[in-house]
């Protein structure tokens, strides 16, 4: 059988008309993208290219060789040209004059931002020494999946010399840095004919004499790595299947019940994200009879366990015989043991300034017969984070179907994990939003106020699902803010928040893309208006339908969600001015309006022990972006003032006592104040957001 990850083999898209007109630094940025642009190739972040190149130098007008190389942090299948750092050659090559050794190789870092040529202000990464010293104008540092299972085989060696003959090299495990480099210069100098070099347990190097032939070559190495474990590879993935499949709508229904569980139990130092991955690879391990050995091994390339931990946590799960009762009891133990043998990890190997242990719990959660579940810190990290554990996959069933796989030994896992340097790019990321790792609810999200309201809580950080029944409006405001904030931090769910089926299932949709919830903004709702007598049974009921009992609904599975994760909660309601005071020709909205208060009060009292603060945003016609103030609310306010629709928005800035008009980005404000920490001591208030108005003063 084919593996479905390496079976395919790699396309050469490099395109002569394309590149013809191209500068050499173009030409890099032009490879480095198409490399990116597929997975199997590296992983997200993963690896990086260089290229040397005669320039101009500012400073004497005399030509000099210049190192083009990925900077810190980026990401070759997305770079631009800004990403790249630029160093003098000549000044790269005098550093070995001031070199001490190996046990001083990290005090070379801060030696290269003196090598910097034309002022350029990218960082230049860790990796650059490797580049600087391979003796090839054009070189490509790549995490393939195929090469990384040669590389984390027992016989690692062995197998890179079967396949390759003298072509490639082999060098041992080595912490990329200073060192690194010099080793793989004098493997250039030893082997010139060698095309490029497997680092053991890491990844692949590669090298050309210009920017076409380090690409091709790159592409034919890894497709020879392909075909070889194509032939070789052919037993059933992961020694076989021990446990079954469950069907794709149980998958995600037991994803559902774990996920907010394991949030709470691991949010209590930051609030985290998560992330559900079933896709074929992961089930293939998470079925098989080696996944509890191969995943206590833990991965192999440096970048795959940066993102994933040591190892994942195997949920004790039995896909056999379904009790997934039994499983969330048992989470608050299995969570405890893996924090507790991460600290003795972390006893185990720590140096005496080895920074202080972070975060004790694990970034993946392996469900048998489920799939993979991960939570960091924001979305992105969690989806990034289950990729590389997918690249980590693909590496295990390609070393252990034709060797024995084998992680990183700990102490090199731990040295890389605590890295000084690595502690330093942690230290300079920005401090964190007030809304990071937080997960809203907004129902009307495609409305005019809950538009603003996501709006301004992803503006803090937050991950934010869209709640609607316009599916057209909801399209729009999807787009519109995954364009703004990313595709990350944004979800919709069709939601007619009068059917209790609809509210749970969206409820679960949101579960499933961000893994639980803190936050519920209930702002779906309508308008009507007519005198008493001439207010249909219908008409009643609809406003009651749609703001009482509709609020009644979500605040009640949000809640339910809230008491399983235990990690409190927040529910904002947006209610009315009119919730308050009585207004002419409105009785069946003004007394759903008042049900919805009273309602948030009784919701105060009893969340309060669980730390779910309830709170009311009393707007007062917000007329700009409203799907209320249009047609027949807006003619029959109209009417009831014995005006013009027109003189409406006028009409209520000069009732008000500010004389100003209030705008649905002024009720966000309010609803964020009460959504965040701010107002951590609040519940059961009011903020009225009506531009003043005495008749609705509360007391
Ligand atoms: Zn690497």
């Amino acid at each position: 059988m084919l593996d479905k990850h390496q079976g395919a083999r790699l396309a050469n898209l490099w395109d002569d008309g394309k590149a013809a007109g191209m500068t050499e630094p173009e030409k890099l940025l032009y490879r480095s993208n198409l490399l990116g642009s597929d997975k199997r190739i590296t992983n997200y972040g993963g690896g990086n290219t260089s290229a040397k190149v005669m320039e101009k130098d500012p400073l004497t007008g005399e030509m000099v060789e210049v190192l083009w190389v990925k900077g810190s942090g980026g990401d070759v299948g997305t770079i631009k040209m800004d990403g790249f750092s630029t160093l003098y050659m000549d000044k790269l090559r005098a550093l070995k004059g001031i070199y001490r050794g190996v046990e001083f190789e990290d005090e070379m870092v801060g030696y290269l931002p003196h090598c910097t040529f034309n002022r350029n202000p990218r960082a230049a990464s860790i990796d650059t020494p490797l580049h600087a010293y391979v003796p090839k104008p054009h070189v490509d540092h790549m995490h393939p999946d195929a090469i990384i299972a040669i590389a984390a085989s027992k016989n690692s060696r062995e197998l890179t010399s079967k396949i390759f003959g003298d072509e490639i090299g082999w060098l041992p495990w080595k912490r990329p840095g200073y060192e690194l480099g010099l080793w793989l210069e004098k493997f250039c100098q030893e082997n010139p004919d060698a095309r490029g070099v497997v680092l053991e347990s890491h990844g692949l190097f590669t090298w050309g004499d210009t920017a076409k032939e380090a690409y091709e070559t790159t592409i034919e190495i890894i497709n020879r790595a392909i075909a070889w474990f194509e032939t070789e590879n052919t037993g059933p993935a992961f020694g076989g299947r021990s446990k079954p499949v469950l069907a794709a709508a149980d998958r995600a229904a037991i994803a559902k019940k774990l996920m907010p569980v394991i949030r709470g139990l691991v949010s209590a130092g930051e609030s985290k994200v998560g992330h559900f991955d079933d896709s074929q690879a992961v089930l293939d391990f998470v079925t098989s009879t080696s996944l509890e050995p191969l995943a206590a091994l833990g991965t192999s390339c440096p970048d795959h366990f940066l993102r994933t931990k040591i190892r994942p946590l195997v949920v004790d799960f039995d896909p056999a015989q379904p009790d997934v009762g039994n499983t969330l009891a048992g989470l608050p133990e299995a969570i405890a043991t893996y924090r507790a043998d991460y600290a003795a990890y972390y006893e185990r190997c720590k140096r005496a300034d080895s920074p202080a242990m972070r975060d004790p719990n694990a970034v993946v959660y392996l469900v048998p017969g489920v799939g993979m579940i991960t939570f960091a810190k924001d979305k992105a990290t969690a989806r990034i984070s289950a990729e590389f554990y997918v690249n980590a996959i693909n590496v295990m069933r390609g070393a252990s179907g034709v060797s024995t796989y084998v992680g990183l030994p700990e102490q090199e896992a731990f040295d890389i994990e605590y890295w000084l340097l690595e502690e330093a790019k942690l230290q300079r990321m920005p401090k964190p939003k007030s809304l990071a790792g937080r997960i809203a609810l907004v129902t009307g999200g495609a409305g005019g106020i809950g538009k603003a309201t996501a709006n301004r809580l992803m503006q803090e950080g937050a991950c934010v699902v869209l709640a609607d029944i316009d599916e057209t409006a909801l399209e729009a405001a999807q787009t519109e803010l995954s364009t703004r904030y990313g595709k990350d931090f944004v979800r919709s769910v069709n939601m007619n928040v009068t059917s209790e089926a609809a509210v749970e299932s969206g409820f679960g949709d949101a579960l499933l893309a961000f893994g639980g919830l803190d936050i519920l903004v209930s702002n779906a709702g309508l308008a009507t208006s007519a005198a008493v007598e001439d207010t249909t049974l219908a008409l009643w009921n609809k406003n009651m339908d749609i703001l009482a009992t509709g609020y009644f609904l979500v605040s009640r599975e949000a809640f339910r969600i809230f008491r399983n994760q235990k990690a409190g909660g927040n529910v904002v309601f947006v209610a009315s001015k009119n919730g308050l005071a009585a207004s002419p020709g409105a009785s069946a909205y003004c007394t759903a309006k008042a049900a919805e208060i009273h309602l948030a009060r009784c919701l105060a009292l009893e969340g309060a022990s669980a730390q779910i603060r309830v709170n009311v945003v009393n707007p007062d016609a917000v007329l700009r972006g409203s799907k209320i103030w249009t047609g027949e609310w807006k003619e029959q306010r109209a009417a009831a003032y014995k005006m013009d629709v027109d003189e409406l928005e006028a009409h209520y800035r000069e009732r008000s006592m500010l004389k100003l008009s209030v705008f649905p980005e002024d009720i966000a404000e309010a609803i964020y104040f009460l959504a965040s920490d701010m107002s951590a001591k609040s519940t059961g208030n009011i903020v009225n957001v009506d531009a003043g108005n005495a008749q609705s003063f509360t007391r």
